[in-house]
């Protein structure tokens, strides 16, 4: 298997990432950016204990609510669900809403991924994840216990 080198800051957020999920998103990346898309993973793994400070923010600590999962409620805590952003062509700004980050989320789909940006309710157009065949309460028994979950 060949491996492809990324972007810095997405490949230290691929590595944080389950070695099955890691291929995944590899190859989803070098797909969208061979269709012309310029994009970068901008979130990978989060610990339960960064989940819960994410999730503190707007809520007991200042900020704005960025997220309604406490930890071990998000794919983010499991090393199977990643952030991407689009950035313009200089790779300067990130454009948050351009279209290429449905054209991201179709490829991502493509391969048998889950995108955010089609969920109903909560739209979270930057998240991609893979799926387990596991429910998130399986995924945080099987935590607790120390068995792997892929
Ligand atoms: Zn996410």
């Amino acid at each position: 298997m060949s491996e492809h080198t990324f972007d810095s800051r997405s490949e230290s957020n691929l590595k944080t990432l389950l070695p099955v999920a890691q291929v995944k998103a590899r190859e989803w990346l070098r797909r969208c950016l061979d269709a012309g898309i310029n994009l970068k993973i901008i979130c990978g793994t989060r610990t339960w204990e960064e989940q819960e400070a994410l999730y503190e923010q707007g809520r007991s600590k200042p900020g704005k609510v960025v997220t309604n999962a406490r930890a071990g409620y998000s794919y983010h805590n499991f090393g199977i669900a990643w952030d991407f952003v689009v950035f313009s062509s200089d790779f300067t700004v990130a454009l948050w809403n351009s279209p290429d980050m449905a054209r991201a989320g179709r490829i991502a789909e493509a391969m048998g991924l889950e995108w955010g940006g089609s969920w109903k309710g909560f739209v979270d157009t930057p998240h991609v994840q893979m799926n387990t065949g596991l429910t998130l309460a399986q995924m945080r028994e099987r935590h607790r216990k120390g068995i792997p979950i892929l």
